[in-house]
């Protein structure tokens, strides 16, 4: 089983041809972020007319890079939910075109469930460790995500917890914006914060101890807000690599320590990091510290795979493609995952 893969489903377009077996021929991907940077946000109508701009030359550029063509794809996987409702359209509409054109079945994708497998993706330059199966626990990590999972086999994600109000990868953008870094920052902090004190500034770490998995990050943002305008334009700038190495730390401190928890309620042997704030070198650092004292696995997938691409979304199309499934020609795109996608 071999699909070619379309997500769209936020700012970057990207197009993948994948295996069954996780092997990635190629992926592509054009991101927005210049487009959105002005606005400090991305903006959904924005979104969606480059995503109609760039998908056709990048399924083109898919085909020429893995020197293949419509003959060798079997079915097209395609993110239909959750995300931006006219980013989703784009993608699903084209879909649904090249299923009819080329006479081959199409299967809508929850973004999210592609974030958990990507672990699994192969390609030339990269190969999982040989020990990496389910169960495992899954923290994703983006702009838009922020969730704790229990992960038992294809399709069955058990969530723990999630963040009540922000996301992590949003409240690290929020505050570099907030800092004058521009948007998306979460990338600049982390730089910033490589040669800056995590103790010189006191942030609240919410929920830590709690004894559920969820979190939140929003009382964290009004507290960064609030230092940011005490201490004034001047100061702030003097104490950047401080200020966000202070930040990053109260956000690395809460994930990791519901990690932790996870991983220790479920006795899991592996844990991974997906999502694009899975790039955190502090996190990173931090999570495999927590893996060397527990003895866990920990796999973090290449940040080609961590940040949105189609590469996750063709694996789980051919996984799910392979057992049967196809969607019909009405399938809808949503902004929700479905409650079935999760247990
Ligand atoms: P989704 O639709 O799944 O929420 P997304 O649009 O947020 O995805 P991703 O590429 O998965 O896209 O993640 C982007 C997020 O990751 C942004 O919030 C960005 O600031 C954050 N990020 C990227 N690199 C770093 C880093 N080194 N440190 C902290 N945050 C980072
Ligand atoms: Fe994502």
């Amino acid at each position: 089983e071999r699909v070619l893969a379309i997500e769209t489903s936020c700012d970057d377009t990207s197009v993948a041809i994948v295996d069954r077996s996780g092997f990635v021929h190629s992926v592509v991907a054009a991101s927005q972020d210049l487009e959105h940077e002005m606005y400090g946000g991305i903006v959904p109508e924005i979104a969606a007319r480059n995503h109609s701009i760039a998908l056709i030359p990048l399924i083109e550029e898919a085909f020429k890079k893995a020197n293949m063509s419509w003959n060798d794809i079997h079915g097209i996987a395609v993110t239909n939910r959750p995300g931006l409702i006219g980013a989703l359209i784009v993608g699903l509409v084209t879909a649904k075109s090249l299923s009819q054109a080329k006479h081959i079945p199409f299967l809508g994708i929850n973004h999210l469930e592609g974030h958990l497998l990507a672990p699994f993706l192969k390609d030339a330059q990269h190969t999982p460790p040989e020990d990496f199966d389910y169960p495992y626990v899954g923290l994703a990590i983006s702009g838009g995500h922020t969730s704790l999972y229990h992960i038992t086999g294809l399709g069955e994600y058990h969530v723990l917890g999630t963040t009540k109000d922000d996301a992590a990868g949003e409240c690290f953008d929020k505050f570099a914006k907030m800092a004058g870094l521009g948007f998306p920052g979460g990338v600049k902090v982390d730089q910033l914060a490589k040669t800056g004190n995590p103790e010189a500034y006191e942030f609240p770490r919410s929920m830590i101890h709690d004894d559920t998995f969820d979190m939140s990050f929003s009382g964290l943002k009004s507290s960064g807000q609030r230092m940011l305008e005490q201490l004034g334009p001047e100061r702030v700038k003097e104490n950047l690599p401080d200020l966000c190495a202070s930040f990053q730390e109260a956000i690395v401190d809460v994930l990791i320590a519901k990690l932790d928890k996870a991983a220790k309620f479920y006795k899991a042997k592996r844990i991974i990091l997906t999502g694009g704030v899975s790039a955190n070198s502090r996190l990173r650092a931090r999570a495999e510290d927590l893996a060397k004292r527990k003895n866990l696995r920990l796999v973090i997938p290449p940040i080609r795979y961590c940040t949105d691409n189609a590469a996750m979304i063709g694996y789980v199309g051919a996984l799910r493609m392979a057992r049967g499934e196809t969607s019909a020609i009405d399938l809808g795109p949503s902004p929700q995952a479905l409650a079935s996608d999760f247990k």
